[in-house]
This record gives structure tokens, C-alpha cells and sequence, in this order.
């Protein structure tokens, strides 16, 4: 069949249920009046049991894996292929979306069962990750970091607030910890990977569009800053003889958004801030914040932190104060697949006259599968860019789209122009 026959005649039929199968998951929560689905807990097994239930109508028999991700795979005409993997997440922040995560896990099953009659050449995979978000554990794509080595039996060791450990959890969740590396895949077994996702973001919306082509997932720096000054009355010290620590942190506030607001391609974020004492009668003698910086180009991230540190100098050596910049955490941008990329683009133009390139702020699990084949990713408008948040809301008519979007792309990649 070819690609426009099987969109025309499944797009309908397959948005009803892509969105009668995340509310669905939306059910399947720790409370009814906050959505919330955690790594390894009796919601993770519920909702893995209805995706492997959905998987196998599908025609893509589904199994759980040794760190609790489904992974359903329907063999190819061609056995010893690599798979063309289509997933996403099913974990949750706490009182999150509806959409974060489920949609991409529903459409990719929605897209296996539209190509069950298909002959396929090489095998495909759905892959549903376990955790993506990290809520539970302050971590960041451990269902598709444990596939794909970018996670290894160090994982076992991070604790919840509880104090439970990555190892005890998966013990009372019936999983064996020495047998974590069984989840892992080996490089050589996937072709690509391709994922929907809801934008997060507002850019489709803006522009009238259901549908987008990612082109890469940003790279990123995170940064603690300590600004030290002295503390005093703030009735008898003069104010030229002052080192106001958050005077100074303002400042550099600014500062960081004006390097920001410069002609790169480049978003920076001052999230937080903690002044000391913390008195309204006392000049603050110590602030904290945090700095996160996100770019699709890593050149320009770290040009942007030179100009950042800079800056920085400049404030503390005229204010009398001393500011402290510490990165956490840098993790290099992921750029999609051209070949990918060119497949996505074609298969928008088709669904709805154009496309937009897109590169994504927040992370995915792409970021991990870049370690074993190219990736690839579609995102779906939602509305008001929101998201991480229970306001999120996408369109029947948009999830049929994303539907579409992802069945074609595949079929190109079959060889199914
Ligand atoms: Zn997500």
C-alpha cells in the first residue's frame, strides 16, 4: 500500500485512539487529581502491562526488559537487518501533562499496527522507556541510558528521597539488579530511531503548523554561581562603601540575559536564587543561583559562557565582590540525521504543504540512542507551548497528524515512497 492510501485511510481512526489511549495512561497514576508516574512503581507495571497488551494487537509482541522498559519488535523480511526503532517515554514528572512522553509511546504502536499488513524489510522495534524525566531517582534518561550504555551498573547506586536505591527499587519491582545489563543493545542492531514528541514549546502554534522536523536536541551547561560580599546594617552602612552580594547577582542576571538576547542561537536561564541572611534589615552578604544554558551549536554554548564569565569579572571586580562560577553538568548537543531529517521534512510537506526546523531545548531519550544508530524526531504543536504541566493540550486533529507524519517517514525508510 502505498504511503498517501495508508494515511488517508488510517489518520482519523488512529487520532481518536492515540488520544483515547493517553488518557488512558492518564488514569494510571499515584493519585487521581495529580498525574504522576513514577520509575519502578505499581503505576510503571500497570502502564507497561497496557503498553504490552497494545503492542501485541499491534503486531510488534511486546516483552519487559531487565530494567524495565517495553521493548516490542516485529521481525523484517530481512531477519539479520538492523531494527528501525520508533519510541519514546512513559514515565512522568509530578502533576505533569498528559501528552509529555505517552504520545510519542501511542503513535509509535498506532504506526506499528497501521503497518501490520505491510511487508517490511527490516525489523522494527517499538520501544516505550521506563524513565526519561529522572523524577524519581534526580537522574536523566535511565530507561534509554540503560539500552544504550549511556547509563551502566553505576545507575544501581542513585537513591530516591526515601533513601531507596536504584538496586532496592528494582528488587521489590521484581527485578533482578545484577541482571541490569541484559537491557543493554548492542551497537550494529538499530538502523535508526525516531520519536514524536509535543514541541514543549510554542514555535508550531506561532506559525500555524501541527507538525515540525527536529533537526537537533541542544546541548547543555549547567552552572552554580556563589556571589560573595558582606553582609551589614542596612541602616548604617553608607551606600558606596557596600558589597551587596545580590545587588551584584542582579546585575549579573542581566547581564546573562543581554549575552543571551545577542544574534546567537542561544537560550540562558537564571532559575533560581538564594540571598543570605535573608533579612530585611541586612544588606545580603552571600547569593547563590544557578545558570542554565542551552544551545544546538556547542561552539556558540561555549562562546556564550566565555562572554558569560567575562562578564562576571567585570561586576565582581567593580563591585568589590567575589563571584564563583562552578559547571555541573555540560552535555553536548545531538544533531538529528540529515538522511533523517530530509525523510521527516518530506513526510510534513505531505501531511500538511510545508515544514518547519525545529532544534529542541529539552532533552530526550535521542540524546541516548545517538550512542547506537541516528536519530531522528518529530514534534507535534501543543498548545501554548505548554508543558511539564497538567494545562497540557494538543489537538485530536494534530495527534492524527504526528500519526501520519511518523507512518510516512517509516514507509520512505521501507522503501515505500
Ligand atoms: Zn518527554
Amino acid at each position: 500500500m502505498s504511503a498517501a492510501a495508508l494515511a488517508a485511510n488510517h489518520s482519523a481512526d488512529a487520532a481518536a485512539r492515540i488520544m483515547a489511549r493517553c488518557a488512558e495512561l492518564r488514569a494510571i497514576s499515584v493519585s487521581p487529581d495529580s498525574y504522576e508516574r513514577l520509575y519502578l512503581t505499581p503505576e510503571h507495571r500497570a502502564a507497561a502491562e497496557k503498553i504490552i497488551e497494545w503492542m501485541a494487537e499491534a503486531g510488534v509482541p511486546a516483552r519487559m526488559d531487565a530494567a524495565g522498559n517495553v521493548i516490542g519488535r516485529r521481525e523484517g523480511a530481512e531477519a539479520k537487518a538492523p531494527a528501525l526503532v520508533l519510541g519514546s517515554h512513559f514515565d512522568t514528572v509530578r502533576d505533569a501533562g498528559t501528552y509529555d512522553g505517552p504520545l510519542g509511546v501511542v503513535t509509535a504502536i498506532e504506526t506499528a499496527w497501521a503497518l501490520r499488513g505491510t511487508r517490511l524489510p527490516s525489523p522494527l522495534e517499538v520501544h516505550a522507556y521506563a524513565d526519561e524525566e529522572g523524577t524519581r531517582f534526580h537522574t536523566m534518561l535511565l530507561g534509554s541510558g540503560l539500552v544504550t550504555g549511556l547509563e551502566g551498573p553505576e545507575a544501581l547506586g542513585h537513591t530516591d528521597s526515601e533513601g531507596v536505591s536504584v538496586a532496592e527499587a528494582l528488587r521489590r519491582f521484581g527485578l533482578d539488579p545484577a541482571g541490569i545489563g541484559e537491557a543493554r543493545r548492542k551497537p550494529g542492531e538499530f538502523r535508526a530511531y525516531l520519536e514524536v514528541h509535543i514541541e514543549q514549546g510554542p514555535v508550531l502554534e506561532a506559525e500555524d503548523l501541527a507538525v515540525g522536523t527536529v533537526t537537533a536536541i541542544a546541548g547543555q551547561t549547567r552552572a552554580n554561581v556563589v556571589v560573595q560580599g558582606v553582609a551589614g546594617h542596612a541602616g548604617t552602612v553608607p551606600m558606596n562603601l557596600r558589597r551587596d552580594a545580590l545587588a551584584a547577582a542582579a546585575e549579573l542576571t542581566i547581564a546573562i540575559e543581554a549575552v543571551a538576547r545577542g544574534t546567537r542561537p542561544i537560550v540562558a536561564t537564571v532559575g533560581e536564587i538564594r540571598a543570605e541572611p535573608g533579612a530585611s534589615n541586612v544588606i545580603p552578604g552571600q547569593v547563590r543561583l544557578t545558570l542554565d544554558l542551552r544551545s544546538a551549536d556547542d561552539g556558540t554554548r561555549a562562546s556564550a559562557l566565555q562572554d558569560i564569565r567575562a562578564r562576571l569579572a567585570e561586576i565582581a571586580d567593580r563591585r568589590g565582590v567575589t563571584m564563583a562560577l562552578d559547571v555541573k553538568s555540560d552535555s553536548p548537543a545531538v544533531a538529528c540525521d540529515p538522511a533523517l531529517i530530509r525523510a521527516v521534512d518530506a513526510a510534513c510537506e505531505a501531511v500538511q504543504g510545508r515544514t518547519l526546523h525545529l532544534t529542541s531545548g529539552a532533552g530526550h531519550d535521542g540524546i541516548a540512542m545517538a550512542r547506537l544508530c541516528p536519530i531522528g524526531m518529530i514534534f507535534v504543536r501543543c498548545k501554548g507551548g505548554i508543558s511539564h504541566n497538567p494545562a497540557e493540550s494538543i489537538s485530536e486533529a494534530d495527534a492524527g497528524a504526528g500519526f501520519a507524519t511518523l507512518t510516512r517517514t517509516v514507509l520512505s525508510l521501507m522503501g515505500d515512497p
